[in-house]
């Protein structure tokens, strides 16, 4: 089978290795969609620890084709939740399962998506609508890390909520932000995002924090950062209102520092909380993208082959792209 491997640092290729066998409590999926997320971009960058040799792919859906030794039905579709928690350390033991030290993420240290086959612990997968557009069951992972990010900012009706970053992660916000009844600021510099955020339930879409005074001259109760800039995570403090809430789900690199005041935060005490993968949140989200509630057709850029991955994953993204899905059924050209 074809499958897109990180050999290196720089170096990444779609090779032909053997379709997996599945280990004990593992099944075998049929990939269908799997989406490049800016994280795939750093792991080939050497910007993100990776293991050498592995294929990359963490956002992805397929069918299962072989339950192995699991009584998972063959044939139905399902989305993947990645993150494979210990259970046993002592942060899995108070329920932080997300920042457990021994999670086992599939597509970076085992093999993920970018492939034909996967081989993934049934345990983690989560079962899709038969009638699903299989593109959509991609979105689910990006949408667990969204909800958590949403849970913590604990949005309710009637507030004002700025999302920073038209990306996937930033338009799942702006919907999910929606649905809690706020009133919503998508802040994004390209006008395409801007539009997307408008027809994806924004209220307002603005380029520039003046733009956003203009319209609330107090700030946001809650700012959602999902730029993942060292710009927007400096200036999400100033954008909340006093007493109001940030909630930062932008990764910089490791090592990267941002000016923060104090002063300002405290006499204010405005709360920064920062919000980190999807514990427990997979569930809904597969529910959410299921039942069409959150609206992913508007993410999808492009959907591109396999042999198309690697390069797609070496190059930045072209300007306005939201996410390209790797469709390994796809053929080039
Ligand atoms: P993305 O596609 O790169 O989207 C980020 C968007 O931010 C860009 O589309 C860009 O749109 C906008 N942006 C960049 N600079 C900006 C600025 N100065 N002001 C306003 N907007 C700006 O990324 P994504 O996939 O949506 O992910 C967003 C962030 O979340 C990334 O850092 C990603 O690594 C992170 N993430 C975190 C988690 C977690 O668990 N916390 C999970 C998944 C992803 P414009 O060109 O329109 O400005």
């Amino acid at each position: 089978m074809r499958a897109t491997q990180l050999f290196d640092t720089g170096d990444i290729r779609t090779v032909d290795v053997p379709v997996p066998e599945p280990a004990s409590g593992e099944v075998l999926i049929k990939v269908e969609a799997a989406g490049i997320c800016g994280t795939d971009r750093h792991l080939y960058k050497g910007e993100f620890p990776s293991v050498p040799g592995k294929t990359l792919g963490h956002e992805f859906s397929g069918i299962v084709v072989d339950s192995g030794d699991t009584s998972f039905k063959e044939g139905v579709r399902v989305t993947c939740d990645p993150n494979t928690w210990c259970g046993t350390c002592d942060q899995c033991q108070r329920g932080r399962v997300n920042l457990c030290v021994n999670n086992v993420a599939t597509g970076i240290h085992r093999d993920g998506g970018f492939a034909e086959y996967c081989a993934f612990p049934a345990s983690k997968a989560v079962v899709l609508p038969a009638e699903l557009d299989p593109v959509h069951g991609a979105f689910c992972e990006p949408l667990a890390c969204t909800l958590h990010g949403m849970d913590i900012g604990a949005a309710t009706a009637g507030e004002k909520i700025l999302v920073i970053g038209g990306g996937v992660i930033g338009l799942m916000a702006v919907q999910i932000a929606k649905l809690a009844g706020a009133e919503v600021m998508l802040m994004t510099r390209s006008a395409e995002k801007q539009a997307l955020g408008l027809s994806t339930g924004a209220d307002h879409a603005v380029g520039s924090e003046e733009a956003l005074r203009d319209i609330w001259p107090e700030g946001a109760d809650l700012v959602v950062e999902c730029a993942g800039v060292s710009a927007t995570v400096a200036t999400s403090p100033k954008l909340a209102r006093t007493g109001g809430r940030v909630v930062i789900l932008g990764v910089l690199p490791q090592g990267e520092q941002v000016p923060i005041e104090p002063f300002d935060l405290l006499f204010r005490e405005v709360q920064m909380h920062f919000s980190f993968l999807n514990p427990f949140t997979h569930g809904r989200a597969a529910q959410l993208v299921a039942d069409g509630t959150i609206a992913v057709a508007p993410l999808i850029s492009r959907t591109i082959s396999l042999d198309d991955a690697a390069e797609a994953i070496a190059s930045p993204p072209p300007k306005g792209e939201v996410r390209a899905i790797v469709v390994p059924e796809k053929r080039t050209g």
